[in-house]
């Protein structure tokens, strides 16, 4: 789409025709004072509530009232079995199929928990392929397995980088990375869609290269879970993770959720820790038992989960269920089209952007390097109502979600950002 104007009132004709309008009702949006709704770009940091959460959590804590211990067969929504009533809409988000999926832990812990089981390095396969700029949670995370295993951190984590004066990561250079040093490669897990520069990575094409080179290849898609279409069944990586709160909507802190590929599904000889939650569902209270490990992703359970969480989550995925991912994938290409547009438009040379111009290689947010700003401009646009993201040295990012966003708040966006600079 190409015949964008930068006026208001083609923003409102678009809010006006688009399909999914009907959805920002069905959140909260925070107020700026006088009673007019906040331009809530950070949806990636975490995402609005939706106005239904409050009810579903409502649901459980008065069958917990009513019914007690009696709630975990009992109650409307069982919570013995609660987690399965997120697979087939989690499944669908991440392209995967339910048995493949599982929400539990958080994103960190289900990323450490996977690579008990898929990172077992050799004296002589070891070393582990992150991009240079991954969020520092996974950087501490694989040090850490690194440690463990008895490897030198530095020595054996590998950053694919961008060239000296680019931003972005290149296919090429990562090629060039397994070429030379695939031999001792053991793991390779990138976040897509980077957390920084708003980069989608080519996940097959990753996963080709590093499974030619016999290395296990994980996806982090705490930027990517309900903004990019990931296809993890077809695209074949080994396990994925993510987080539920920031484009799931879920809520602070809540849940994550973890991929293992049906190939491992049953594979016995895989390492894993292990919990009850993740022992046969039929024989689970007679306890007692040795431990008989459960089919597909739910086999990597540790606890019975918190279900009031579950409960924001399920309010949150009902909503992605009824707009259909396809719908807020087409919308979101072309609001941030339009946000790219807009700031085109402004044709001021401070501001440039450093997501991929290729809507195939980003989602929703465009990370804008603004020349000689510092926070104070982040905190300018904040006092005029646009909840946006800094990231030092000069870094706005901003991520309009296509449940909740609209066209208009693109116009406003950028407006008050001409204002400001
Ligand atoms: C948000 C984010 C995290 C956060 O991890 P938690 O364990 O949920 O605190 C980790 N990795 C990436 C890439 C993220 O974007």
């Amino acid at each position: 789409m190409n015949n964008y104007q930068a006026t208001l009132a083609f923003a409102k004709e678009q809010d006006h025709l688009d399909p999914l309008n009907r959805f920002r009702e069905k959140f909260h949006i925070p107020k700026v004072s006088e009673g007019k709704d906040i331009v809530y770009l950070c949806g990636n940091s975490l995402g609005l509530q939706p106005k239904n959460t409050q009810k579903y959590i409502q649901e459980e804590l008065n069958d917990w009232a009513k019914l007690g211990v009696e709630g975990h067969t009992d109650a409307k929504h069982p919570w013995m079995p609660y987690h399965e009533f997120l697979s087939n809409t989690m499944a669908k988000i991440v392209g995967a199929k339910p048995s493949e999926v599982v929400m539990m832990n958080t994103l960190t812990t289900n990323l450490h928990l996977l690579m008990v089981s898929f990172y077992q390095p050799t004296k002589t396969k070891y070393k582990i392929i992150i991009e240079s700029d991954a969020f520092p949670s996974d950087k501490y995370a694989v040090e850490s397995q690194l440690d463990f295993h008895g490897f030198d951190k530095k020595e054996g984590l590998i950053l694919w980088k961008p060239r000296e004066g680019e931003e972005l990561c290149r296919f090429e250079d990562i090629e060039k990375i397994m070429e030379t040093q695939g031999d001792e490669v053991a793991l390779i897990l990138i976040g897509t869609t980077n957390y920084y520069t708003g980069q989608s990575f080519p996940i097959k094409k990753i996963t080709e290269l590093g499974h030619k080179h016999k290395c296990i290849v994980g996806f982090d898609l705490a930027h990517g879970a309900g903004n990019i279409q990931p296809n993890l069944h077809e695209n074949g990586p080994d396990f994925a993770v993510w987080c539920s709160y920031k484009y799931l909507n879920s809520g602070p802190g809540s849940l994550g959720g973890l991929f293992v590929h049906e190939r491992h599904a049953n594979n016995p000889k895989l390492k894993r820790f292990t919990g009850w939650w993740g022992h046969n569902k039929k024989t689970r209270f007679n306890m007692r038992q040795e431990f008989d490990v459960l089919p597909g992703a739910e086999g990597w359970q540790l606890s019975n989960p918190p279900i009031l969480s579950m409960a924001a989550i399920r309010a949150s995925l009902d909503i992605f269920e009824e707009a259909g991912f396809e719908n807020i994938l087409a919308k979101q290409k072309k609001l941030t089209g339009y946000l790219e547009f807009l700031l085109y438009d402004l044709k001021n040379d401070r501001i440039s952007i450093i997501t991929p111009k290729n809507p195939e290689e980003r989602g929703c947010q465009l990370s804008l390097a603004v020349k000689n700003a510092d926070r104070s401009l982040h905190d300018k646009l904040t006092n005029a109502g646009i909840i946006s993201d800094w990231r030092e040295p000069d870094v706005i990012r901003v991520a309009p979600a296509p449940l909740y966003n609209s066209f208009e708040d693109m116009y406003l966006m950028v407006e008050r950002l001409k204002k400001i600079i």
